[in-house]
């Protein structure tokens, strides 16, 4: 279970207007010190203090920042914040697993602020860090809450890095918050991370958020600063066939595949850009991923919907369909949400289906859910009107 005792809810009141640096790269904070008046022969080197106070020690204020000048921190302070997403609602989860709403700035003409969802799901051998991509999605997968809610827009770099930097204020998982409770319990060393994988699985459809997904993964991923490990780094699509190999070149993270389906007729109702991208194609964009091999294989989603997708004969054709990939297989017991049509499969179905796919080599592929008692389980992610009834809190736990 994180300690989120000691830490206040929300990063300290920033009087409005002050642009957050947090969450911007290399260029964007050297930009900012130009614009206050750095002088050009010392950008790259306050540049680098900033990145590394901000990515490598998690500042939250200017202050902090001992070996930047006295006067140069009063004018970033003036100016600037280093504020995160706000945080609307922290809940913690029986299993641990805990769900962040967040608010972010308007953009536009944006009525109101934007909100998303973020998932920390702490297990005993890692820590996986669920992250949204955008604000609803414009594919409506039939399973999926998040498909219910109508793209508001995509989400920016910082954005997209500021729910790593929040997550980790919150668990405690910078090198000094690390130092502290391992000094206290002498428990955890300081240097094992708490966050050890970030999933691109949250709200949102990461391939249309292509550019700003990468720069951020790029930041996330920089080892002078957050270094995050590309190959724990898994971006998930529903499968945006044109924009695989491009990722796989550009990016290079590991990569998931949301199958769900292994015949066209049923994938284009539950996955309907299967439509436009049919299962072939998508096979064919699989088997030529960049870097692809049996240390480093791809990840097949397949949710499991009672009398749907989970016969034994759709798992014999799904075993066929992956042969010659190296592929991981993931099932995924639906998990359920107020209104959605479809039912999670009986256990023993899991079960008899889960044995096809082990007998054909895959290890350990059926997904327990997690955090399913405060809706922060894979597909139940919706920022929009999330005051449940006690009754469809019931429906999501059952
Ligand atoms: N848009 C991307 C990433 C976000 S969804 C994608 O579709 O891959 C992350 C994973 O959760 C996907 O595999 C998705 O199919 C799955 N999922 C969605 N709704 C679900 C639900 N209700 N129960 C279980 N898994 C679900
Ligand atoms: Fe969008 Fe992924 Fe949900 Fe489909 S499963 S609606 S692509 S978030």
């Amino acid at each position: 279970m994180p300690d989120l005792s000691n830490s206040p809810l929300s990063t300290p009141p920033v009087p409005a207007g002050k642009r957050s640096l947090a969450g911007l790269d290399r260029a964007g904070l050297g930009a900012a010190l130009a614009a206050i008046g750095v002088p050009d022969q010392q950008l790259k080197m306050r540049t680098g203090q900033l990145w590394s106070w901000i990515y490598v020690r998690g500042a939250t204020a200017f202050e902090a920042m001992s070996d930047v000048s006295k006067d140069l921190r009063a004018r970033l302070a003036q100016v600037y914040s280093l504020e995160r997403p706000a945080i609307v609602r922290e809940q913690v989860s029986q299993d641990g697993t805990v769900k962040w709403l967040l608010r972010l700035a308007r953009r536009g003409h944006e009525a109101r602020q934007p909100e998303i969802e973020t998932v920390y799901i702490p297990e005993v051998d890692r820590g996986t860090l669920c992250i949204s991509s955008q604000i609803g999605c414009t594919l409506t997968c039939s399973f999926c809450h998040t498909g219910t809610q109508r793209l508001v827009r995509n989400l920016e770099v910082a954005e997209i890095v500021g729910q790593v930097l929040l997550a980790r204020d919150r668990i405690g998982d910078w090198p000094g918050d690390r130092l502290a409770s391992a000094q206290e319990t002498s428990a955890r060393s300081a240097d094992e991370r708490k966050i050890t994988n970030v999933v691109l699985m949250g709200m949102g459809e990461p391939l249309y958020n292509f550019d700003n997904v990468r720069d951020a993964m790029a930041i996330v991923s920089d080892g002078d600063g957050l270094a995050m490990s590309k190959r724990r780094i898994t971006l998930s699509t529903s499968g945006v066939v044109p924009e695989i190999a491009r990722w796989g070149e550009q990016a290079g993270t590991m990569l998931a595949i949301s199958l769900h389906a292994v015949r066209n007729e049923l994938r284009d109702k539950l996955v309907p850009i299967n439509r436009k991208y049919p299962i072939a194609d998508l096979m064919a964009a699989c088997r030529t991923y960049p870097g692809l091999s049996n240390a480093r294989r791809i990840t097949f989603e397949y949710v499991m919907l009672k009398d749907v997708n989970d016969s034994l004969a759709d798992a014999k054709a799904l075993v066929k369909l992956l042969a010659g990939i190296p592929a991981k297989i993931n099932l995924i017991p639906f998990n359920p949400w107020p209104g959605s049509a479809h039912a999670c499969s009986d256990w023993e179905q899991i079960e008899r289906f889960a044995e096809i796919v082990n007998r054909a080599g895959y290890a350990s592929p059926v997904r327990t859910p997690r955090g399913r008692d405060i809706m922060a389980a894979c597909g139940q992610l919706r920022s929009e009107s999330l005051n449940l009834s006690a009754r469809e809190r019931k429906v999501a736990i059952s």
